[in-house]
């Protein structure tokens, strides 16, 4: 029996080998030929687009991915985690109206009021420099009846990689100098105020202006980054760079400009908020875990389409690859599409604070959430030996799809950032596929130019490839993945230990105040 076993072992090896080299050339051929990221993409972004908590939008997407994914013959379902107050953008017009006309091109902020099924035409304020909260407090009547403008004008609508390409070494110095003084002396402006920017909107409002009008420039040609209202009742709107630069300037030389918003969102009141769980059993060893993870929300400047678009295509992708070529997994395969990650990891907090039993036997997670570019870094996220099982499963990628992929051991944890971290507080290996940037930060996170045409289709493609690839491997690998952690090092700041991130509730009722 013994010389059997020796006999048999290089031929068993040589099997599973080769087993894995097959699996890994069919995904990479199902990827290739038979892809349906373009369409995916299609349905989800232009089909529906945003994917604001709590609106209709992103119940439409939840709904749409259990449609698709029974499609595939895998099943899913829509699991509610909390409830979020339900806003439905509505069509939106903000135009100049004197001195001159223009359509300003402008963008109703997340959950602010509407105007009443009304155009409300007014002046603009700016915020003035005074010496203190007192003399604020003295000035707020003079906002009755207007639009305030509450932010700078940017000295300069080219980013800076454009200054550096065609100006002189000295102007782009004296741009940046003026700019960060600029950019100080607003911030004291503001601060003098005594108020928060949400308190000073409030403040405002109270004092009887008409809306808030505010430029949130995102550094890069064309691009606000577009969050959520502070006001109660008056709308609250930001308006591109270009348009705000005229606004300001001309209510500034005293040519009282005056504009008209409309905007016709709708209260929906609390609506139950959930995130969508796809499920291909596992054979062998079923109440273990491989999961794939990707936001499903969005703010809703635009599209969402690399926040989180492309993660979600990715692992919707690899889930259909993966049911096609591996339908028998050892492990249980799981793919959780979050809600509410913009507000703070919500929905998948609440994942794992309602799925113990889940959490506790995950072999390991891989979480995409920074856009459209091929995977170019993965961290050990502080467990000790992470570099033996990823660098084991990474081992079967084909050098085509981790070209410029560079890991780093054993890292450390994940504090925030994206839903891996909610796992990683729970001791799960669960692990970032962090993406080159194209631009990311500046051009499409959270701004009102993340579109479909920002989206890099080999690049995803390539990701798709990679996550099916190291999901198979998790699940065949006859070893369960080590928690064992790293000693973190001391906090240079402070001289204490360093500490492992902790595990947070999420915000089960959110927008509600
Ligand atoms: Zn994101």
């Amino acid at each position: 029996m013994l010389i059997l076993a020796i006999l048999l072992m290089p031929v068993m090896s040589g099997f599973s080998q080769s087993k894995d080299s097959l699996t890994v050339a069919s995904i990479i051929k199902e990827a290739t030929e038979n892809s349906e990221l373009e369409k995916l993409a299609k349905e989800l972004l232009y089909g529906i687009g945003p994917r604001l908590v709590g609106s209709p939008k992103m119940q439409q997407a939840h709904d749409w991915a259990i449609s698709r994914y029974g499609g595939w013959g895998i099943s899913a379902r829509n699991e509610k985690w909390g409830e979020w107050r339900s806003w439905e953008r509505g069509i939106t017009h903000i135009d100049m109206i004197s001195p001159w006309v223009k359509s300003l091109e402008g963008t109703q902020l997340a959950w602010s009021p509407n105007t009443g099924g009304k155009s409300i035409t007014a002046e603009l304020i700016i915020i003035p420099d005074l010496a203190d909260s007192l003399a604020y407090q003295q000035w707020l009547p003079n906002v009755k009846g207007k639009f305030v403008l509450i932010s700078m004008k940017q000295p300069t609508g080219r980013p800076d990689y454009n200054w550096q390409e065609f100006g002189t070494k000295e102007s782009f110095e004296k741009m940046k100098k003026e700019r960060t003084e600029q950019t100080e002396a607003w911030r004291k402006r503001i601060s003098k105020t005594g108020l928060s920017n949400k308190n000073l909107a409030m403040a405002l409002e109270k004092a009887g202006a008409v809306g808030i009008v505010g430029s949130n420039w995102s550094s890069g040609f064309g691009v606000n980054k577009i969050f959520d209202a502070s006001t109660t009742k008056i709308p609250t709107v930001d308006i591109a760079l270009e348009d705000y630069g005229l606004l300001y300037s001309l209510t500034e030389s005293g040519k009282k400009p005056t504009i008209s918003v409309r905007a016709d969102s709708k209260e929906l009141g609390m609506v139950p908020t959930y995130n969508t769980v796809a499920e291909i059993k596992g054979n062998e060893k079923s109440t273990e875990y491989v999961m794939l993870s990707a936001h499903f929300d969005s703010w809703d400047g635009a599209t969402g389409a690399t926040d989180n678009g492309t993660g979600t295509l990715v692992m919707m992708e690899a889930m259909r690859i993966l049911k096609k070529i591996y339908p028998n997994p050892k492990r249980t395969i799981l793919a959780g599409h979050w809600g509410s990650e913009e507000q703070g990891l919500n929905g998948s907090r609440a994942f794992v604070e309602d799925h113990p039993e889940i959490v506790k036997n995950i072999q390991v997670l891989f979480n995409q959430d920074n856009g459209t570019g091929r995977v170019v870094n993965i961290s050990g996220g502080g467990l000790l030996h992470s570099y033996d099982y990823l660098g084991r499963w990474l081992a079967k990628v084909p050098s085509g799809y981790k070209q410029t992929l560079e890991t780093r051991f054993p890292g450390s944890p994940a504090g925030g950032g994206s839903d891996n971290a909610s796992f990683a507080a729970a001791g799960v290996p669960a692990f970032g596929l962090s993406s080159n940037s194209w631009l990311y930060f500046s051009y499409t996170w959270h701004t009102n130019r993340d579109t479909y045409d920002k989206i890099v289709f080999d690049d995803v493609r390539n990701n798709a490839i990679l996550t099916a690839i190291l999901v198979y491997m998790a699940c065949e690998d006859p070893a369960y993945a080590s928690r064992e952690k790293i000693v973190l090092p001391v906090n240079p700041r402070t001289g204490e230990p360093g500490k492992w991130p902790e595990q947070k509730s999420p915000t089960r009722k959110g927008g509600a105040n």
